[in-house]
């Protein structure tokens, strides 16, 4: 490997969305010398798309191994997002005042009357609460409501902010971060990544890679697209006359406060590959069912509408570790999760290379669990 040359570190991350950033700047801290690599501007994509929550109770995610991994991420929030706004000078929005879910219908209500019964079980406090105590609480939400659950433990934060202060506590802490980089191919001899080739020619050479690339990530290491698949959620942001003190949020529609008087109002599910145009059907069925439970929203002025690609995998759970190539590392295939679960895949990454190994159960993240027919073009 050549020594001295701005091309070179320890570490050479590919994507610098939540999740090659966060891993970057935990290394860096470390004192590893540390490039990311970005395609367009750091923090773009679904990073920056997202509405934020950090709700492994009511979200319910399966299997159990992943919930843990999930909740034990949102523990890490509140000293991770310290760290951050300490290292950048600046505010994320990290909010630790509880969501509630609303139900319509006598189907949501027996969802919710499942999540209680469930999440109780696991010991998790919940709080259901008649239509009654629901509008006591948010008094703009709609009188259509049956019932509700809050739930203490479900937080959220404003993931624009939280990047552009996690890209600044990146630089300031020497990772060199590489904008308008386009890592192309991997060079491999004997099992080893030598170097990564970017568009326009030159070369990056590391000890260790990080493949952290989003949805694009299978089109970097040369993997069919059916590993990473993009799901493309739209999302409404407007300002609001009155904050909402928490997340409302009903099935998968919901509604997140942001600073300064505005809020977000999502979302689609929609695959179609990687396409992200904002759509007149996605954001009809956005207002359809938001408005039921958030109806003061329909007088309130539009600031604008956006579109972002989820990585989904073929189980919906993320690819972590090192594969089949020893210096190369997966951290990808968030899906529905990646600002949860940034600071555990930063931990977890950030121990396999620095201490070999992580007390995290990974096994059922590894990547090598598709065929290996599937992940050859
Ligand atoms: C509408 C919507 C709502 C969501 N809501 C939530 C939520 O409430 N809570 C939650 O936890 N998660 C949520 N998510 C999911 C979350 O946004 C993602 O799981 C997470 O952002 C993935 O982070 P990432 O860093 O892997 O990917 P990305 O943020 O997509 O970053 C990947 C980066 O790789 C770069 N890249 C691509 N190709 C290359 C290349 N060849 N070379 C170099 N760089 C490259 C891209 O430019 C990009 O910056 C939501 C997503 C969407 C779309």
């Amino acid at each position: 490997m050549p020594e001295h040359t701005s091309n070179t570190s320890d570490v050479l991350i590919i994507g610098g969305g939540i999740i090659g950033c966060s891993i970057a700047w935990r290394l860096a801290v470390a004192g590893v010398k540390v490039t990311v690599l970005d395609r367009g501007e750091p923090g773009s994509e679904a990073s920056w798309a997202a509405a934020g929550m950090l709700a492994p109770v009511g979200e319910q995610v399966e299997p159990p191994v992943f919930s843990d991994l999930c909740i034990a991420s949102r523990s890490l929030y509140p000293r991770f997002t310290a760290e951050i706004e300490e290292a950048s000078g600046q505010t994320v929005g990290y909010r630790s005042d509880g969501s509630l879910l609303v139900a319509l219908d006598e189907k949501q209500e027996e969802e919710l009357r499942q999540i209680h019964r469930t999440q109780t079980g696991h010991g998790f406090k919940l709080q259901p609460l008649t239509r009654a105590e629901v509008l006591s609480r948010a008094p703009q939400l709609s009188p259509e409501i049956r019932s509700g659950l809050f739930i203490p433990e479900d937080h959220w934060v404003d993931n624009q902010r939280l990047m552009r202060a996690l890209v600044t506590a990146c630089r300031r802490s020497g990772v060199q971060v590489e904008a308008g980089c386009a890592a192309r191919e991997f060079l491999t001899e004997h099992d080893h990544v030598q170097s990564v080739t970017v568009e326009g020619g030159s070369c990056f050479f590391a000890k260790t890679f990080v493949l952290a690339a989003g949805c694009w990530s299978g089109e970097v290491i040369g993997w069919r697209h059916s590993l990473l698949i993009p799901c493309a959620g739209q999302m409404m942001e407007f300002e609001v006359c009155r904050d909402l003190p928490f997340v409302v949020r009903a099935g998968m529609h919901y509604v997140v406060p942001r600073p300064e008087l505005r809020v977000l109002m999502g979302t689609t599910s929609e695959y179609r590959g990687f396409e992200k145009a904002v759509t007149a059907r996605g954001l009809c069925s956005i207002l359809e069912h938001t408005l039921r439970f958030a109806p003061q929203v329909a007088e309130c002025r539009f600031l604008r509408a956006w579109a972002g690609l989820r990585p989904d995998t073929p189980d919906h759970l993320p690819i972590l570790g090192y594969g089949e190539t020893r210096n190369l590392i997966f951290a990808t295939g968030h899906f529905r999760n990646g600002i949860l679960l940034a600071p555990v895949t930063a931990e977890i990454i950030s121990d396999l290379i620095l201490k070999g190994v992580t007390h995290r159960p990974i096994e059922a993240y590894r990547p090598t669990r598709f065929s290996r027919e599937s992940r050859r073009q």
